[in-house]
């Protein structure tokens, strides 16, 4: 790794997260990305060129504007740092290549896609369905499967002629893992919402998962959905729980209940908030997805080996 180039993409990294926070800011919101320039949410004052530098600029000002003092969330400083690590962390895992550029432009899109969905709930459009064109363009430079190939020579015997190039297998095994990602979430969604009555999953997570098969292929993009199922439930586990502790505990304090009353009540009404709560799958989706691209194949190979 040769260590300026490291540094140069460090930087270029934090200047995409400063744009990311625009994106993540304006696009759930239907604004212009482009036009008119920041402005302080606060005062409307417009951020000026010296006090819009990445990471410097909200630690000068300590996470506040320079006209009116209101703070500025540290999700700004948060996104543009994330982003230079992943950038950087491409760059260390794929070297200087395409692959590099592919996936900083995944990385960015997932990272943008996360924090909308945790902040507003929604997962643009304007992200997902360029995101899915993308991932089917850069089948065609960078093989989707390459790290497979390299990894597991052997294991999937392709019924491959050899005038077949692999640019035919790449972009195939983008598109499949696209119908593969979209299919899944939506029927899942189909099913919760014949289940629960209320719907668990919109169309933001099916465009989400399109856009992650094509940039990552079948076998990646299962790893993903199998991976987040598990985050998600294991999340949305440790929340009732720990809503149930704490309610059982506060009828306790308050009502002087027998143990069994009050536990039995604060489940009651720990599975009523459950119910109202909406988990943001996207972002479970989306930091799985970035695992898959850095380590799913080191997974795969580890774990069929073990069978
Ligand atoms: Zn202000």
């Amino acid at each position: 790794m040769d260590p300026v180039l490291a540094v140069s993409i460090f930087a270029l990294g934090l200047a995409f997260g400063s744009f990311l926070n625009v994106c993540i800011y304006r696009l759930p919101r239907d604004l212009s990305v482009v036009r008119p320039r920041s402005a302080c949410p606060g005062c409307g004052q417009l951020i000026r060129s010296y006090d819009n530098i990445p990471v410097l600029s909200w630690l000068i000002l300590r996470g506040r504007c320079r006209n009116c003092k209101i703070s500025i969330s540290p999700r700004y400083l948060i996104v543009e740092i994330l982003t230079g690590a992943i950038f950087v962390a491409c760059y260390a895992h794929f070297g200087a290549s395409l692959a590099t550029l592919k996936y900083c432009a995944l990385g960015f899109l997932l990272l943008g896609l996360i924090f909308t969905d945790a902040e507003t709930q929604l997962l643009p459009d304007k992200m997902t369905l360029p995101g899915l064109v993308l991932g089917l363009l850069f089948s065609f430079v960078v093989p989707v499967n390459d790290l497979a190939s390299q990894l597991l020579p052997g294991l999937v015997p392709l019924p491959v002629s050899s005038n077949v190039s692999w640019h035919l297998w790449s972009v195939t095994d983008s598109s499949l893992g696209a119908i593969v990602g979209a299919s899944f979430i939506y029927g899942a969604g189909a099913i919760y919402l014949r289940a629960r009555g209320v719907e668990g999953m919109g169309f933001g997570d099916v465009k989400l998962m399109a856009m992650v098969g094509a940039f990552l292929g079948a076998k990646l993009t299962i790893f993903t959905l199998f991976t987040a199922s598990i985050a998600g439930s294991l999340f949305g586990l440790s929340t009732v729980l720990a809503v149930w502790i704490k309610r059982t505990r506060r009828r306790l304090r308050r009502h002087h209940e027998s143990l069994g009353e009050a536990r039995r009540r604060g489940w009651a009404s720990a599975a009523i908030a459950l119910r109202r709560h909406q988990m943001p799958f996207g972002v479970f989706l989306g930091s799985m997805a970035m695992l898959a691209f850095f380590y799913g194949n080191s997974f795969l190979h580890w774990y069929w080996g073990l069978l």
